[in-house]
């Protein structure tokens, strides 16, 4: 009996042993700003980060694998409170939303029949895509809505999503759940964008909506900074490019293209001017016009606020002029 007390206390003693040298050996260091990251966090487990999850997240921005600027949800707040636990500078915060590549509601797309199924947009692309004669379009039956853990979708009384960018937060759940590939991620500082997404030919487009992009390149003929291009029948906007002019909106045909800056303001030029003629020149609406050496004047029926003449302008003499222009040259 003493011997087994015996043995079996040794045993204790080699296995605490071994288990306290184990410890030693394989202890991993946690970052001490783990907790401060993870509670900076909304804790939503969203997955917008690319992260499974907040605490997967909190690890990837430790390990500088992700920016501090990744936490959709969080916005400004949070990228500003992890920016200062790591010492570092955030730059601009490019906000994205979700966005609707379609205008072709119930009243301007072209029904061939009336869907009377189960009210879910997958399974309604399943069995023959809801009545729209359009196979690219929205089918309006809400599933983005749905799936929204924000509720920053609701439907329009034409059928098509509305989407409040207040309270998206670029989730991406509703882009995967749509069907139809209508809704993507975009900058929320774009505004002006392609509403269609079909791929057919212009004929074809005309006959099944009455907003639907046929590809007539004329977007791309008036774009100053080369931003639009066809491709596949349909107009496409480089946002990076694009300096959301309008231009392309105000001359698209069909209104395929929407211009979310209307109305639009102006740029003024102040007293500062000295008449160098820059501004002039590197308006692609000549929209500027003066004498040499003397004080320029805008015309504000030619003035897009594409913002391009603001920055050329060697003594800052030229402004925005109201909140809505959100020029990004
Ligand atoms: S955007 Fe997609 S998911 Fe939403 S209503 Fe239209 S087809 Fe359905």
């Amino acid at each position: 009996m003493l011997a087994a007390i015996i043995s079996l206390t040794g045993l204790g003693f080699i296995a605490a042993f071994g288990l306290g040298v184990a410890s030693k050996k394989f202890h991993v260091e946690v970052d001490p700003r783990l907790v401060e990251v993870e509670e900076a966090l909304p804790g939503l487990n969203c997955g917008a980060c690319g992260y499974p999850g907040c605490s997967g997240f909190a690890v990837g921005v430790l390990a500088e694998e992700a920016e501090v600027t990744g936490c959709a949800p969080g916005g400004e707040a949070v990228a500003l409170k992890l920016a200062e636990i790591l010492g570092v500078e955030v730059g601009g915060i490019d906000r994205k939303v979700s966005v609707l590549k379609c205008g072709g509601g119930s009243g301007k797309a072209v029904m061939e029949a009336l869907y009377d199924g189960i009210q879910d947009c997958r399974s309604v692309v399943l069995v023959g895509g809801g009545g729209k004669l359009c196979r690219y379009s929205c089918v309006g039956f809400a599933t983005c809505e749905k799936v929204c853990p924000f509720d920053a979708i609701t439907m329009s009384s034409d059928d098509l999503p509305i989407i409040d960018p207040d309270l998206c937060t670029a989730c991406n759940k509703c882009v995967v759940a749509c069907p139809r590939d209508v809704l993507v991620l975009e900058s929320q500082k774009h505004q002006v964008i392609v509403r269609c997404s079909s791929k057919d030919p212009g004929p074809r487009v005309k006959t099944v909506c009455s907003v639907g992009c046929t590809g007539c390149g004329i977007c791309e003929k008036v774009c100053p900074v080369e931003a639009a291009r066809i491709d596949m029948n349909l107009s496409f906007i480089d946002p990076g490019t694009c300096v959301d002019c309008g231009i392309c909106a105000a001359r698209c045909p069909t209104d395929a293209i929407t211009d979310g800056l209307l109305p639009r303001t102006t740029v003024v030029i102040s007293e500062e001017c000295t008449g160098c003629t820059i501004c002039a020149k590197v308006c692609p609406f000549d929209a500027i016009s003066g004498q040499a050496k003397q004080l320029h004047v805008v015309d504000p029926d030619l003035c897009t606020a594409c913002g391009l003449c603001v920055p050329r302008c060697p003594v800052n003499a030229i402004s925005h002029s109201g909140p809505e222009a959100t020029a990004t040259a």
